[in-house]
């Protein structure tokens, strides 16, 4: 590693995310593909949405995929699929993204928040348990930053109960558990194709996945007003179709996911390296993958405790390296579920995480020449000494050893 110099002129800007990049390669085949919608007259749904649910379907390794506008939406569908309303409760995570819990209550039921893991950051299996009670009809575990949750515990909690399994997969696609894909580990699997994740389109997108035929008929006509038959309503649904726009775009972008998510993990492999070449591993909080998981890095997440990580992102900013805080507020203590009446320090892992998380760039196509600009940065925030530490010049072999771990994470 380069020692840090402190002239502003040599910061490399690294951005937290750049689509772009990933589009460049592309963008012949994107256009041509938008090109062929746009004179098709094949706006929603229609034969691109077909091939892309096909496609996901078997990448999903369950023999339904349905897609939505959204991941928000798949989440809203998958539990009217359940007929979750209101005087239901259901378990989830305050550690997540707001749709997980937007969703539960616009539909007039309860969000009941179980605390984290400390290591994975995802729900907790241990605490389910103790937070059933016969009000409770679903669970949403999220597998957050792209690793799948414990969901052979979870699974084994919901079956005792009779309760149904939400996969918030938004930031999993690929991942696995067991061997298993993310989507087939639950009743119904929620994907989203927001632009960062890590298959992302060109605007707002989701899909659903699930395993039972008749759970399937029922997304299917939910997404479109409840409609069995045009202009025959059997449910109340509302719109939520997937644009062909979208399906044809991510018909381009399938076939390079598992090359991108190979990407991530290399990157992610070297992080840790190069954190602990700059003796900066007891510092920061590094991310790990569980043996049981194949982890798809859509975040490289470190912890940064002692009260330093608002400091050492302003640091950061300042040497133009793009961070975010995922997620600053939990959802037990924001304004719009106040009335639940869940006070600061009932959930302790979720809060600590809160204040000591930070996401570093990780994207597919980042160079190791920005991730040492990173590395850098954080380590000059620590005191320049340990960045001045030359690392050993680093055998060959070893990337090889890197790179094949990393894709079997
Ligand atoms: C992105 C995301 C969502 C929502 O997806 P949208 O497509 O943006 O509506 C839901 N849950 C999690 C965990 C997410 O990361």
């Amino acid at each position: 590693m380069k020692p840090v110099a402190e002239d502003p002129s040599s910061w490399q800007e690294v951005p937290l995310f750049d689509t772009l990049r990933q589009q460049a390669a592309l963008r012949d085949e994107l256009f041509a593909a938008l090109a062929k919608v746009c004179d098709t007259g094949r706006y929603v749904l229609g034969p691109d949405c077909a091939e892309l649910e096909k496609s996901l379907a078997a990448y999903c390794q369950v023999p339904h995929a349905l897609g939505c506008a959204s991941g928000s939406d798949a989440l809203l569908l998958a539990l009217m699929a359940y007929d979750i309303g209101p005087g239901d409760e259901v378990l989830m995570p305050s550690y997540t993204f707001f749709a997980t819990a937007g969703a539960v209550w616009r539909l007039g039921a309860k969000p009941v928040f179980v605390d984290i893991d400390a290591i994975t950051y995802n729900i907790d299996a241990a605490k389910i348990a103790a937070a059933v009670t016969p009000r409770t009809k679903a669970i949403i575990p999220v597998h957050l930053y792209g690793q799948c949750a414990d969901m052979a515990a979870i699974n084994a909690i919901a079956r005792r109960h009779h309760i149904a399994v939400i996969e918030d997969a938004c930031q999993a696609i690929g991942g696995e558990f067991d061997g298993r894909r993310a989507g087939c580990l639950g009743d119904v699997g929620c994907f989203s194709f927001y632009p960062t994740k890590n298959l992302g389109g060109i605007g707002d997108g989701g899909l659903m996945t699930c395993l039972d035929d008749n759970v399937a008929a029922k997304l299917r006509i939910l997404r479109v007003h409840g409609e069995r038959q045009r202009y025959h309503h059997q449910l109340v649904g509302f719109n939520s179709r997937l644009d062909s726009l979208q399906a044809a775009a991510l018909n381009v972008k399938l076939p390079h996911l598992d090359r991108w998510t190979a990407q991530r993990a290399t990157n992610a492999a070297r992080y840790t390296e190069l954190f602990s070449q700059a003796g900066l591993a007891d510092c920061l909080g590094l991310p790990t993958a569980s043996p049981r998981c194949r982890h798809v890095w859509n975040q490289y997440i470190v912890r940064v405790p002692g009260g330093q990580r608002d400091a050492l992102r302003e640091h950061l900013t300042t040497r133009k390296i793009g961070t975010q805080i995922y997620y600053p507020v939990p959802l037990h203590l924001q304004e719009c579920f106040a009335s639940l009446g869940i006070g600061p320090g009932s959930l302790p892992e979720t809060e600590r995480a809160a204040k000591e998380t930070l996401a570093l760039p990780i994207f597919p196509e980042l160079t190791a020449d920005e991730q040492r600009a990173v590395v850098a940065g954080v380590a000059s925030f620590f005191g320049a000494h340990t960045s001045q530490r030359q690392a050993p010049p680093r055998p060959k072999f070893l990337d090889a050893t890197t790179a094949s771990n990393a894709k079997h994470r």
